[in-house]
Parts: C-alpha cells; sequence; structure tokens
C-alpha cells in the first residue's frame, strides 16, 4: 500500500492491529450484535445487522460483490448504518463494525451527503475565512427567512434541514478575547461556534476559571473528511493541527473539545498515522493532550435546580465505545441529581449525530423518531447530549414529537 492510500488498510481493533480483511473475518457470525442495532431493529433483514454487514464487506473484499447490480444493494446497506457503535458494546471480540463500513464507503466511492453540503463543509478546512463568510452569509439569510427559500433549487434540498434544526433566533456569534500567553487551548466544534455560541461561550468560560485559553475558531479537525471525505484529506487537516500545536506552547498545552465525536476522532489521531511512524509518534503526543468538556466541569454546581427532572443522558457518540468521558458524564449527572437522573442501558437508543440527519435515505427520521421514544418511555424533561450536533438534531425531534422535553448540551452545566 502506498502514501497515497485513501483508505485506511490496517486497523487498531481489540484484538490488536489488523489489516481491514483480517479484521472482517474476525466476526465469528455469533449474531450478538443484532439485538443491539438500531439499523437492525428498523428493518429486521441480515445486511442491515452488523454481523451481515460483516460478511457483506468480507465478500467485497474477496471480489465477489464487484458488480454494477450490488451497488444500490450496497448504499443501502451504508446509508442505514449511523456508526452509533452499538454493535461494538455487545461483541465479545468488540469487532469495529462502524470502522469497516467507513472503510467501506471510501472504497465504494459512495458520497452520502449531498453534494452542494460536502464541497460547502470541506471549505472548513480548505478555505476557511470563505467558509466562514459563506455560513453568516446563511444565517444572515435564514434571519430573513430567505434561506429555505434556496432549498427548492437541485441540490439545495439539505438547507431546508439546516433551517428545520437551526435555532429560531438567530444567534451572536461566538468571540472571546485573545490571549497572547496561553496556557490552555479551546477548539469549538463547528455547531457550537456558528450555530449554538451559548455552548461555546459555557466551554470557554468552564476553561477559563482556571487557564488562559486561547481560541482556535473556525478551525476544522479532520473528523468531517474521516467520516465523508477519504482519508489522506483527514490525514491532511490531522497534520496541521499536530504541528500548529506543536508550535504553541511547545506542545504542552491541553486541547479542549466540546464535541464527543471530535474528542474521540482526535484521541484516535495515531491510528490514522499507522503507516507514518514520524507522524504517529507526534500523533501519540497530540492525543494524550486531548480533553473533553467533561474532564473540566467543577465538582459543586450552584443552578442544578434550573434543570426540569427527570434528567437523561443520550450519549449519541459515534465510533468508540469503552471511553472515559462516555463514563464520567453519567456520573455527573448521577451525583448532581441522583434518583432524578435516568441513564439509557447500551440497548436504548442515542440521537444521531455527525450529521446523519443529511445523510440521503429515510432512516434518518425513523432514528430520531426511536430516540425521542426512549425520552418518552423515561418521561425525562431534561435530555442531556454530548454534542452541538446532536443537540440540534434532538432538539428538532422532541419540538415535533415530544415538546415537554429540552436538550441540553452538558457544558450548560457551567452555567
Ligand atoms: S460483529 Fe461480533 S457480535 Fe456481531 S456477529 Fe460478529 S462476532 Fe458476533
Ligand atoms: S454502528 Fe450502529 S447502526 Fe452500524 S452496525 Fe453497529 S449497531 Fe448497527
Amino acid at each position: 500500500m502506498t502514501a497515497r492510500a485513501k483508505n485506511l488498510t490496517l486497523l487498531h481493533t481489540a484484538l490488536g492491529v489488523r489489516s481491514l480483511y483480517d479484521s472482517v473475518c474476525f466476526c465469528n457470525r455469533c449474531g450478538l450484535c443484532t439485538s443491539a442495532c438500531p439499523a437492525y431493529q428498523e428493518n429486521p433483514l441480515e445486511p442491515n445487522s452488523p454481523r451481515g454487514r460483516n460478511q457483506a464487506m468480507r465478500l467485497f473484499l474477496e471480489g465477489k460483490l464487484k458488480g454494477k447490480e450490488h451497488r444500490a444493494a450496497l448504499r443501502a446497506l451504508l446509508t442505514s448504518c449511523s456508526l452509533c457503535g452499538k454493535c461494538i458494546r455487545v461483541c465479545p471480540g468488540q469487532i469495529p463494525t462502524p470502522k469497516h463500513m467507513l472503510e467501506f464507503r471510501r472504497l465504494l466511492n459512495f458520497q452520502l451527503l449531498p453534494v452542494s453540503l460536502f464541497y460547502l463543509l470541506r471549505l472548513r478546512g480548505t478555505a476557511p475565512r470563505l467558509f466562514n463568510f459563506m455560513v453568516h452569509t446563511g444565517l444572515w439569510a435564514n434571519r430573513l427567512k430567505m434561506l429555505s427559500l434556496f432549498a427548492v433549487i437541485p441540490g439545495m434540498g439539505w438547507l431546508k434541514h439546516t433551517c428545520e434544526i437551526l435555532p429560531k433566533q438567530t444567534p451572536k456569534p461566538f468571540n472571546a478575547p485573545l490571549q497572547t500567553h496561553p496556557n490552555f487551548i479551546y477548539l469549538p466544534s463547528l455547531e457550537a461556534e456558528f450555530f449554538l455560541p451559548e455552548v461555546a461561550y459555557n466551554s470557554y468560560f468552564l476553561a477559563a476559571k482556571k487557564h488562559r485559553v486561547v481560541v482556535w475558531k473556525n478551525t476544522a479537525s479532520g473528523l468531517f473528511e474521516y467520516l465523508y471525505g477519504d482519508i489522506r484529506f483527514a490525514q491532511k487537516t490531522l497534520r496541521s493541527l499536530i504541528l500548529r500545536h506543536q508550535y504553541t506552547g511547545n506542545g504542552s498545552l491541553p486541547l479542549l473539545c466540546d464535541n464527543i465525536d471530535v474528542y474521540h476522532f482526535l484521541k484516535q489521531a495515531p491510528q490514522l498515522f499507522e503507516e507514518f511512524p514520524s507522524w504517529q509518534e507526534k500523533a501519540h503526543h497530540f492525543a494524550q493532550h486531548i480533553v473533553f468538556i467533561t474532564d473540566i466541569l467543577p465538582k459543586r454546581f450552584k443552578n442544578r435546580t434550573r434543570f426540569e427532572k427527570p434528567i437523561l443522558l443520550m450519549p449519541s457518540s459515534i465510533l468508540e465505545s469503552a471511553d472515559t468521558a462516555l463514563k464520567t458524564a453519567p456520573q455527573i449527572l448521577q451525583t448532581l441529581f441522583k434518583k432524578n437522573f435516568v441513564e439509557c442501558g447500551y440497548k436504548q437508543d442515542y440521537a444521531i449525530a455527525a450529521g446523519y440527519g443529511f445523510v440521503r435515505g429515510s432512516h434518518a427520521n425513523a432514528y430520531q423518531l426511536q430516540a425521542v421514544r426512549t425520552v418518552a418511555q423515561n418521561q425525562a424533561q431534561t435530555v442531556f447530549v454530548l454534542s452541538g450536533l446532536a443537540a440540534l438534531e434532538l432538539g428538532y425531534s422532541l419540538r415535533r414529537f415530544y415538546p415537554s422535553a429540552r436538550v441540553r448540551h452538558i457544558a450548560d452545566l457551567n452555567g
């Protein structure tokens, strides 16, 4: 494999570093994962199960599913996987099915996001100033109720969903004071910086209580390219982030994330450089400095009474499962709200994030309805999530189907 590979050929798995084919073949077809998979629950056909997905990928890698007649079925198989990672939690071998699905997307060159949205989002990594201008123009048009008019243009249908999930009031932009001698870095997620500035402010002020914080505004993490592009773009973005970190405070500053998916992605940075030993060392060093917002939440809170009870946590995390950030959040909420906190079990539904509402297919609505059902079954009034995008997507579904409940980002515990 050359350095120009557009997909990862070596995967980090619970059983060690494996080739993609080996990793897929380690699925022993026991089927324990099927009951945990939301795609299989929605449509109980074997290709929708994690087991079926792994077998399809194995057949593809063996050259048995190459024909054009298989493309439609493979596309349906890929769009229905929400990358939620619930299959990993129940799998005895912790087979990384969502990672297999990402590699499958790349191998098949499937464009899952609408093309115009894909190229707009790519600008954040390639032309951040232009991206900033375009987003602010869009927010301005939305305030004048003009943005949704453009949704009728072919290829721009995603604007309708954008208008639906954005807050009704156009938020004031997030601005933080300049810091010339920082000892802490805050990397706001795209949605916190542009659409949910209260999340960005809460995260910033949490960090600023104890640190001199520099904010890296409009900075791509590489997660978008990792999920929707090819791996070379993700590596390129990560390299520039690693170098910037290296030259800020000699590479010793913690880097704070407010989105659990960005956090997990940056934590696994070394995995993207398995074939580049010199970069892998730098990526290891970089990953050690990534912190999540729950790591800096204070132990005591003054305003816990402003949250309606019962309280629920929907992790909404993709790709990874057994991570300390995912364990810390429920511990904090349990300590704070005691018996008023209802924890989601692994079989319950997660808010689908990572822009899944923009992926074409009928699954996004079905998944969000499953999440609303979980909220309703627990009669929760406040639902905490760990990413701004999950807050936007779930907030939209709750407004439609269960309006008594509200979504909060975990950073809101600061206020
Ligand atoms: S992915 Fe894991 S749980 Fe599912 S069939 Fe394969 S080995 Fe069994
Ligand atoms: S990541 Fe989620 S949707 Fe995809 S196969 Fe696993 S459980 Fe099913």
